[in-house]
């Protein structure tokens, strides 16, 4: 509804790595699609500030475990397909480590 809002107009939101509810200001926007061809109706998840420090240390190196992870997601791992999941998952990561510092 238009002109609702909750007490004090601050937004909560709930952390996708461990559940906890925070305050929309202190959350971080994690995009777990990541990919650039997909906007409409995208929606943000979000992340504490701690669960999204442990996404960006996690080490960039790891594009083959990458690989064999999407091959599972698709249908035809030789397809297009894959080659577009694949991208989402790397700029995923590159996305975490470009936020993270
Ligand atoms: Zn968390």
């Amino acid at each position: 509804m238009f002109g609702s809002r909750r007490d004090g107009g601050e937004e909560t939101v709930v952390c996708i790595a461990c559940g906890d509810e925070l305050p929309r200001s202190d959350a971080r926007e994690y995009d777990k699609q990541g990919d650039r061809w997909t906007r409409h109706g995208k929606r943000f998840e979000h992340l504490c500030v701690d669960c999204h420090d442990d996404l960006c240390h996690q080490p960039r190196d790891e594009l083959e475990d990458l690989a064999t992870d999407v091959a599972q997601t698709v249908d035809d791992p030789s397809s297009e397909a894959f080659a577009r999941a694949f991208q989402r998952e790397a700029a995923d990561r590159a996305d975490a480590d470009h936020d993270g510092r």
